[in-house]
């Protein structure tokens, strides 16, 4: 397959895909590799993650360079990627000598728990943050003691095999952590139906998400799924406006809109509707789009031409206002904000994927409830109001995995992170991270 800069519309490389039969030659690797990999001692496996989280810092440079010729991410944004990659590897290399049982009370003996490795998981990851979402689920499945296949979306393998000579270099043993380009209705539906892969991590939309919880049930698979999302960004009349607005674009046209947890329903609150628009055209007016390497650049393209005219069906009619953006070689699409006559406006309901942002009022609480939870999406959201029981209110009351008040972050390493509904099942990140990667083995000694 020949991979494309999306920002110039050069060939990158050309990658070659697995079929099936390199797909179960790789499982049997994964297969062969595991039980020396979970007899490593805790300590040794922390200190190879560690080695390997030295090398992503040494790379880092080289890493986020290649995610800006493959994915178009700006240099900022690359750059906070391999940092990112680097961190969890960090985080989860102190997980395998915390990672103990329990001793429950019993009568005529001992109870002991043991959290054990569950053996070959696929990592199945979208172009969207191909080496963050890749390590996500990677770096806990090997602290856990799991040996691990990752299959990166097509457009987007080059970090990922990057990041597999480094993990070798680092002196992870071979078959540990293999990347397998491949397409996802060859390598990854190989993965998820093939008996020996015992869990599956998929990042992807939710329509193939579904499709691979119903394959993983044949084989009892566990499954971690990551999916789509149309989440809201909830402004009140009582906000700190300004900052609102201002931060409204970034909250939706990061990484031009191609983010799960992009806030692409902005619901304003009627007496200040008006206001809002005025001061989210400003800022939108301001979002800079071109060379993701330009210093000051805010948005680079979208990933394909194909995706381009996916998110260009959207805008039909005349936008309410629309920004600027190169026009030539290069996936280029402007930041678009929208305002809806009716609330089943398919760009209102739909996920886009792209740099297109929906506004709509409302009056009260409830109904921003009701507007927020009207989809079959729950991934994140945002909330701004200066009223602190409010605050919390709506954070109960809006049906999402991860919500921020005055603020739109919503992904930290260290927190959990995951949807509700059909964005998702199952948490990744945080403390809690390596409990999806084991199962809890109960074993009773007699007195
Ligand atoms: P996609 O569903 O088309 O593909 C995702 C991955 O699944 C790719 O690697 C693809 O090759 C593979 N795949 C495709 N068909 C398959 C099959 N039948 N069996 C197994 N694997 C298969 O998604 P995409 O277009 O690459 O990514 C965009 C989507 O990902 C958006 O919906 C976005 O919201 C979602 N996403 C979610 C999160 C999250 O954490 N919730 C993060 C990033 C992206």
């Amino acid at each position: 397959m020949k991979i494309i800069n999306p920002a110039t519309e050069e060939v990158l490389a050309d990658v070659e895909l697995a079929d099936v039969a390199e797909t179960d030659r790789a499982v049997e690797r994964a297969r062969r590799a595991f039980p020396a990999w979970r007899e490593v001692a805790p300590g040794d496996r922390a200190r190879l993650l560690r080695r390997f989280a030295d090398l992503v810092e040494r790379h880092g440079e080289e890493l986020a360079a290649l995610e800006t010729a493959n994915a178009g991410h700006t240099a900022g944004n690359a750059a906070w990627e391999a940092g990112n990659v680097r961190d969890v590897l960090h985080y989860y290399a102190g997980a395998p000598e915390r990672e103990h049982g329990r001793q429950i009370p019993v009568p005529g003996g001992v109870n002991l728990t043991f959290a054990e490795p569950l053996g070959v998981v696929g990592v199945i990851v979208p172009w969207n943050f191909p080496m963050v979402v890749m390590m996500w689920g990677a770096a806990p499945a090997l602290a856990a003691g799991n040996t691990v296949i990752v299959k990166p979306a097509e457009w987007t393998p080059l970090t990922a095999l990057r990041l597999a000579e480094l993990a070798l270099e680092a002196g992870l043993p071979q078959g540990v952590l293999q990347v397998l380009p491949g397409a996802g209705e060859v390598a990854g539906a190989r993965l998820v139906e093939h008996p020996a892969v015992r869990k599956i991590v998929f990042t992807g939309s939710t329509d193939v998400g579904r499709l691979v919880a119903a394959r993983a049930a044949a084989t009892v698979k566990r499954v971690t799924l990551e999916l789509g999302g149309k989440s809201a960004n909830i402004v009140f009349a009582d906000a700190d406006l300004e900052r609102a607005a201002a931060t409204a674009p970034s909250a939706v046209f990061d990484n031009s809109g191609q983010d799960c947890c992009a806030r692409s329903r902005i619901l304003v609150e009627r007496p200040v509707y008006e206001e809002f628009l005025d001061r989210l055209r400003e800022a939108v007016a301001d979002v800079t789009v071109g060379d993701p390497l330009a210093p000051g650049t805010d948005m680079g393209p979208l990933i394909s031409a194909e995706h381009r005219e996916r998110v260009a069906s959207y805008v039909t009619g005349v936008p309410y206002f629309q920004g600027a953006c190169p026009s030539g070689r290069g996936f280029w699409f402007p930041p678009t904000v929208l305002t809806h006559e009716s609330l089943d406006d398919r760009a209102f309901t739909e996920e886009i994927f792209g740099p297109v942002v929906g506004v709509v009022p409302f009056s009260g609480e409830a109904e921003a409830v009701e507007i927020a939870n009207n989809t079959e999406y729950g991934l994140s959201g945002s909330i701004w109001t200066r009223d602190v029981g409010r605050a919390l209110r709506m954070a109960r009351a809006v049906e999402a995995g991860n919500l921020s008040v005055n603020s739109h972050s919503s992904v930290r390493y260290w927190t959990p992170f995951g949807g509700v509904k059909q964005s998702g099942l199952g948490r990744e990140l945080g403390p809690d991270a390596l409990a999806a990667f084991t199962d809890t083995k109960n074993v009773f000694i007699a007195h």
